[in-house]
């Protein structure tokens, strides 16, 4: 059993995933311990994407090992249910059904898979929707509001399911420039109350305020792993801080 003080909810252990005859990760190992921010940064095509979906199993690493909430992970269909029951995942393009309400689309899962009647699903809602500044959309089709607020729902409906680990896979890179405050501040506020979150953003300010540990991935692998104030201020890697160089 993990001890408390030492928890670590994830656990990659030297993954390889290849697609045919392309590597999109090379010998990835990464622990997240509870309560703790990563973020991950890097060139598009560098496996940020990729290595997210291993940590919840939409992809199967070729091989290496994915260690969640003490157990490793396989194959195994009701394994797996059990487990990403635990994980909410937030995309760029949100995700949301476009023919249910906000409400609806945050009440779907609870009532699906976790049998929770109407009623106590929409108070789980509603508290949700508050949480995240938007609970006078609930009523509106993801298709009335703005791109901000729909992503806030998304990252709504992701809490709702009371997840032990949050993924974010570049939530503001959808977003028109004014709306990518109003979802970093609702990140942040989840940060501040200790939330496990694993998020790939370019967002750098926020990658500095809000992080534990940032990490630079090129070409499949973990180029540098360090504090936002190290990484930031003292890469060591020649490729951490040309990337750098091209982004900040
Ligand atoms: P990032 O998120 O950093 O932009 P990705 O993880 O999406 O990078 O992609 C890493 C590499 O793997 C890229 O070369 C990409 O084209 C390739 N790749 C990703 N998903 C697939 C897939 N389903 N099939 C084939 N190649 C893929
Ligand atoms: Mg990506």
């Amino acid at each position: 059993m993990a001890n408390l003080t030492d928890e670590k909810l994830v656990e990659v252990k030297s993954i390889n995933k290849w697609f045919g005859d392309l590597q999109a990760l090379d010998d990835v190992s990464l622990d997240v311990q509870s309560g703790k921010v990563m973020v991950i940064i890097g060139p598009s095509g560098s496996g940020k994407s990729t290595l997210l979906r291993c940590i919840n199993y939409l992809e199967t690493p070729t091989n290496g090992q994915v260690w969640f909430n003490g157990e490793r992970l396989t194959s195994d269909q009701r394994e797996l249910n059990r487990h990403r029951a635990e994980i909410g995942m937030v995309f760029q393009s949100f995700n949301l059904y476009a023919h249910l309400t906000i409400l609806e689309n945050i009440t779907l899962a609870l009532k699906v898979v976790k049998k929770i009647k109407q009623k106590d699903a929409e108070s789980i809602a509603i508290e949700q929707l508050k949480k995240v500044g938007i609970a006078d959309k609930a009523d509106k089709l993801p298709s009335q509001i703005s791109g901000g607020q729909q992503q806030r729902a998304a990252i709504a409906r992701a809490l709702a399911m009371r997840p032990k680990l949050m993924l974010f896979d570049e939530p503001t890179s959808a977003l028109d420039p004014e709306m990518i405050k109003e979802v970093l501040d609702v990140m942040m506020m989840l940060a501040k109350e200790g939330i496990t979150m694993i998020i790939v953003t370019h967002e750098m300010g926020f990658a500095r305020a809000a992080a534990d540990e940032v990490i630079f991935m090129d070409n499949g692998r973990i180029v540098e792993k360090n504090t936002p104030d190290g990484l930031f201020n003292q890469p060591t890697s020649d490729r951490t801080k040309l990337f750098l160089s091209q982004i900040l």
